[in-house]
């Protein structure tokens, strides 16, 4: 393994048009640096993640209607090949790699610097968090996915099954109780976005309503307290669902039902916006059509509990491949899936463009240790 962290440092131009990440750095070091100066690029939820790893699986975040996803924003890269050379990737300079980059993982070199396309960001942006009754997910859900197919570009959200944790930082009655939560962002000003996020808020009676206005640095940061490092056991697996019909919505209402942890969280993602107007072969990520992704992030504590939180997860995403576009997000991938998951989830014509790449780059898979592509 190479440690990179403490290659962490970002700079941004002095146009306020770029920033160039160093291979090591957290989302949170990117938004340190780029919110002082009202910008931003589009990272993950969670401000420990790593910007490597998440960028070059894709990246999906708060900003993805406006502006896609993080690979999307990635406009060169130096990279330090498995031979020790230091190259650049751009559009103009080996730019099959930086095709590679967006989407194909870690598996063509260690990328010491990324540069990416930085945009303006409101000062005070609205996250609207009414969080439902789970037993009112089959009223709720069709609903939210009826509001989600007409919302404008800068809405980006999903909705999240969790339950409550006994925990004072809520209130005591709520403690234990299970709960659809429609975590939604405006890109744009706060009063505006609390205009156009209110009908979410009033499809009923939340039990709880997490809504705030906040800037985006503080956003990017408020599920942190809930993945503190190192404590839980996890396992996520993802399925990208072909559509949200009222069977979908009770199938994944009745199978989220059943898991064996009440840390698990299971998400419905929404895609639309600037991810969808990438074509399917501008960048290795492939395609982009499709509606929803559904993720289902078991945690648990007890190792004794591995196989039945392991297993739950394997169990509802067989079946939920009934409804599957048949691909899934490499960054929430399961593990020890076998051979082919990474295949199947490239798509035979993308994989096999990404082996011509893995060849040129690293014909020896000496970056194995990932999502691996074989060389051609
Ligand atoms: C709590 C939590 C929340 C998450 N939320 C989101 C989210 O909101 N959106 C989202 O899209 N994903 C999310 N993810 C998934 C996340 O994108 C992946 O876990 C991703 O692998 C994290 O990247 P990392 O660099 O932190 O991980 P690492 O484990 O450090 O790296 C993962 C892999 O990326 C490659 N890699 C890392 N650094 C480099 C480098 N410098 N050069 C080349 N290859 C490299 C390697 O193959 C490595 O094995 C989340 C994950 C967690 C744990």
């Amino acid at each position: 393994m190479i440690d990179m962290s403490a290659m962490n440092a970002v700079h941004i131009t002095p146009g306020l048009d770029r920033a160039y990440v160093e291979g090591g750095a957290t989302w949170g070091d990117v938004d340190a640096a780029t919110t002082p100066f009202g910008r931003a690029t589009p990272g993950g939820l969670i401000s420990m993640t790593g910007v490597a790893g998440l960028t070059l699986s894709g990246g999906i975040g708060w900003l993805r209607g406006t502006h896609g996803l993080s690979c999307d924003n990635l406009v060169a890269a130096d990279v330090v090949t498995a031979d020790g050379d230091l190259i650049h990737a751009s559009e103009t300079e080996n730019a099959d790699l930086l095709w590679a980059l967006k989407g194909g993982g870690g598996n063509f070199g260690i990328v010491v610097n990324f540069e990416f396309r930085l945009h303006p960001v409101a000062e005070e942006l609205i996250f609207c968090a009414p969080a439902y009754p789970e037993e009112r997910a089959n009223d709720i859900l069709p609903k939210w996915r009826d509001y989600m197919a007409t919302a404008p570009d800068e809405i980006s959200g999903l909705a999240e099954f969790s339950t409550i944790p006994g925990d004072p930082a809520y209130p005591e009655p709520t403690w234990g109780k299970r709960v659809v939560t429609l975590a939604t962002v405006y890109d744009g000003p706060a009063e505006v976005g609390e205009r156009v996020t209110q009908p979410l808020r009033s499809l009923g009676e939340p039990l709880l309503d997490f809504s705030g206005r906040m800037s985006y640095r503080a956003l990017q940061s408020i599920y942190d307290e809930m993945f503190p490092k190192g404590r839980d056991r996890c396992y996520w697996k993802s399925t990208y669902l072909a559509g949200l019909d009222n069977g979908v919505v009770a199938e994944i209402t009745r199978r989220v039902a059943t898991r064996p942890s009440e840390m698990t969280l299971a998400s419905i993602w929404k895609f639309g916006g600037a991810v969808q107007r990438v074509a399917a072969d501008a960048t290795a990520f492939g395609d982009r059509s499709m509606p929803f992704m559904l993720s289902l992030d078991a945690i648990w504590s007890d190792p004794a509990d591995d196989e039945a939180n392991i297993g739950w997860v394997r169990d509802v995403w067989r079946d939920m491949q009934l409804y599957s576009t048949g691909r899934l997000y490499l960054n929430f991938p399961g593990l020890g899936e076998g051979e082919n998951l990474v295949r199947d989830a490239f798509g035979a014509e993308t994989y096999a463009r990404l082996q011509m790449v893995k060849r040129a780059y690293d014909p020896h898979n000496l970056f194995h240790m990932n999502q691996n592509i074989l060389p051609r």
